[in-house]
């Protein structure tokens, strides 16, 4: 099985997506942490994703690919993934589409997390991690919007995508995911 988690930061993207992929025993691959422990061992794509992730901005697409297409390649995603926090642009999603079609499979649903934006900000105000400054979480909430939101017209237009309220406790939320990836796997 093979999933992508669409959503704006702040909607609880990586703590749902590590539930639902142990859920349907999926790899869990977040781009973000891949990014980060790049960062934090100073490996060459580390160096220079750095200075876009201390600003919000994101990754240029071609780092970002070239590092999620030899993540595809080992053999733990043999038997499916999740895919969170990418693809995050058009260019990602057709470079993810040619990867696909090397592996001769498809992806099966594409999550989109909903949450207004008056509940995001009241959220991201509260979390505090290092590249969380309120300007930096500004501009991560603008490149959301202007490149990554374009993606669920792209993925509704091929019938696979599946808004999904994001609001409410945690189980509430999983429980519509859960329910969601089933219907669309059956
Ligand atoms: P995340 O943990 O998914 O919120 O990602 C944290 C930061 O990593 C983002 O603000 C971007 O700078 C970078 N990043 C993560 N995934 C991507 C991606 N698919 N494309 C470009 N930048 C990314």
């Amino acid at each position: 099985m093979r999933i992508v988690f669409l959503g704006p930061p702040g909607a609880g993207k990586g703590t749902q997506s590590a539930r639902v992929a142990d859920r349907f025993a999926v790899t869990h691959l977040s781009t973000g942490e891949m990014l980060r422990e790049a960062c934090r061992i100073q490996t060459p794509l580390g160096r220079r994703a750095t200075e876009y992730m201390n600003s919000g901005r994101l990754v240029p697409d071609d780092l970002v690919h070239a590092l999620v297409a030899e993540r595809l390649a080992e053999p733990d995603c043999q038997r499916g993934y999740l895919l969170d926090g990418f693809p995050r642009t058009l260019t990602q999603a057709e470079g993810l589409d040619e990867l696909l079609v090397e592996h001769g499979s498809g992806l099966d649903v594409v999550i989109d997390l909903e949450v207004s934006q008056e509940v995001l900000v009241d959220r991201l105000s509260g979390r505090g991690r290092e590249d969380d400054s309120e300007e930096v979480v500004r501009e991560r909430l603008r490149q959301y919007d202007k490149l990554t939101k374009p993606l669920t017209d792209y993925y509704r237009g091929r019938g696979i995508l599946r808004a999904v309220d994001g609001v409410g406790t945690t189980d509430e939320v999983f429980a519509r995911i859960v329910a969601e990836v089933q219907a669309s796997t059956r």
